[in-house]
């Protein structure tokens, strides 16, 4: 999910309506993901994947995804496509981002220190004394982000503590010399990415750098695997995406719109679980880890869309919870929606804590329930869908 900056995103009071009860027990559901596509998820994660450069993670993602559809292709800047039926007039997509917020090297000093420049949305306040990654033209380099210690950050001026921000932040990879550093294959432009990836915690969450969105990657991927292993034959042309460069303003995703030109997007990203402190639920609505994907009313969301998710979920007994969105969704769902000539386009959001630190925490039965209401909701699509408003 991207941060929105230059646009304010307004977020309305959220509906708190659920839908439905969970009859299935989780261990049975969670059989969903086999090893081997719990394998590639923990591989996916691991691996970086930073906005503008995401091709090492679209050639794990296709190479898993291939035995699953028809043909797949690329587009100029890497967005990847796997299609069943591919010579179908009538398109439906379904739609996850494959990059990852991360750092710019901006900057290299004469002692050696590197000042960096975001590239997405990633949080400042998460960064000191974390490890970092710096792709440089050798391959990667490990580095930390120092921070004066406890004891000697009062000696300024004003007696303050500081407060970690993109102008004072550094990275320390040992060298002392702008040369060094040189040395070393860093240049300025190198990626950064922190070194943190996939574990596991009791009852059944997960936690992992960039989730947001590469969770989504691998859930549009189950839903392919599902359909080719249940035999299932659909009467339309389904695009796999996943979509580059969402997370600085959902560019990958409105460019390979205008190149599909779908009928329908499905579109998954995550959303907050607002159920942490500091959270408020008045603005952000009521949204929790383990209780089903967050379907959102927004304007660019096609309520006859939603209407049938909706009653997928309830016919599969599949729980979901509400939100609202108003100007903008912050997903690609917007790029899908207002392209072309409109397409109507729906947004399943898996919840998710700790959005855009290296700890986004997921609930293992919320990727099973998403990805199962994605597969629902195509085995009820046609082209004789009527999704006409008047
Ligand atoms: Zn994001």
């Amino acid at each position: 999910m991207a941060k929105a900056t230059t646009k304010k995103v307004s977020t309305n009071k959220a509906s708190t309506k659920k839908v439905g009860t969970n009859k299935v027990s989780n261990s049975k559901k969670n059989e969903l993901i086999n090893p081997t596509s719990y394998q590639f998820l923990k591989e996916y994660i691991n691996n970086p994947s930073p906005v503008g450069f995401e091709t090492s993670g679209q050639k794990i993602w296709l190479n898993y995804l291939t035995q699953y559809v028809d043909t797949t292709f690329t587009d100029p800047y890497g967005t990847a496509v796997g299609v069943i039926n591919p010579d179908a007039p009538f398109k439906v997509v379904i739609e996850a981002h494959a990059d990852e917020i991360s750092w710019f090297v901006n900057y290299i000093n004469d002692q050696g220190l590197i000042h960096l420049k975001r590239n997405g949305g990633v949080d400042h306040q998460i960064a000191p004394s974390m490890r970092v990654w710096i792709h440089g033209k050798k391959g990667p380099v490990k580095a930390v982000f120092g921070w004066p210690a406890i004891h000697t950050r009062m000696s300024n001026p004003e007696q303050k503590e500081p407060q970690p921000k993109v102008e004072n932040l550094t990275l320390d990879c040992g060298a002392r010399s702008k040369k060094e550093v040189e040395a070393l294959g860093i240049h300025i432009g190198a990626v950064v990415t922190y070194e943190e990836g996939f574990d596991e915690l009791a009852h059944d969450f997960i936690i992992g750098r960039a989730f947001d969105n590469r969770v989504g990657g691998f859930m549009i991927a189950e839903v392919a695997r599902m359909l080719s292993e249940n035999k299932k034959k659909l009467p339309f042309g389904l695009y796999i995406v996943n979509a580059v460069q969402e997370e600085i303003g959902l560019r990958g995703a409105e460019m390979i719109a205008r190149r599909i030109k779908p009928n329908i997007a499905i579109v998954t990203d995550v959303t907050h679980d607002t159920h942490t402190p500091m959270i408020n639920k008045a603005i952000e609505g009521d949204i929790q880890c383990g209780k089903g994907p967050s379907l959102a009313y927004a304007p660019a969301i096609h309520n006859k869309l939603l209407a049938i998710v909706e009653a997928a979920a309830k016919n599969k007994k599949i729980p979901v919870q509400f939100r609202t969105l108003s100007r903008s969704t912050g997903t690609d769902t917007d790029s899908f929606a207002y392209a072309n000539d409109g397409c109507p386009s729906v947004l399943i959001s898996i919840p998710l804590r700790y959005m855009h630190t290296t700890v986004e925490m997921i609930h293992k039965k919320d990727i099973v329930d998403t990805i199962q209401l994605m597969y629902e909701t195509l085995l009820q699509l046609s082209p004789k869908t009527n999704l006409n408003y008047l």
